[in-house]
């Protein structure tokens, strides 16, 4: 690839990430609106165009006040975004996806099997997923 090709290519998958974050706000801010939970209104968003913990099959993860989501998620429909903000919220409360962690995210997020069950199904980067794989989608 030449310099000037990667360069291009930077400045899409830039772009992606710029247009990613901000629809991972709006949601927020919607279910912020939608009042279910005592969310924060510290939460902030970075979308990276880097592998998250060094494992390509990572779409999110909670850093702090920070949810860092992978730009490869920018092909994800709304219900699989949202899915993935009451995921890490929920992490938030309690590291192990424990019986409480779910009781959260549905709290969060009632219907949150349709966005789980999209999230599975469509994310994938570069290549396909196996099951191991899938699992490591998020911590
Ligand atoms: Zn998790």
């Amino acid at each position: 690839m030449s310099a000037r090709a990667r360069q291009k290519l930077r400045e899409s998958r830039e772009e992606e990430a710029y247009i990613l974050r901000k629809r991972l706000i709006a949601i927020y801010d919607q279910m912020l609106a939608e009042g279910r939970f005592e969310l924060s209104r510290d939460l902030d968003f970075q979308v990276v165009t880097k592998e998250i913990d060094g494992k390509k099959t990572r779409v999110a993860k909670l850093k702090g006040n920070k949810i860092l989501v992978s730009v490869n998620g920018s092909t994800l429909p709304t219900s699989a975004l949202k899915y993935i903000i009451a995921h890490e919220i929920a992490h938030k409360f309690t590291k192990k996806h424990s019986d409480r962690f779910w009781r959260v995210i549905e709290n969060l997020y009632p219907s949150y099997k349709r966005g789980q069950a999209l999230l599975n199904e469509r994310y994938s980067p570069s290549s396909g997923l196996d099951s191991d794989q899938r699992k490591q989608m998020m911590q």
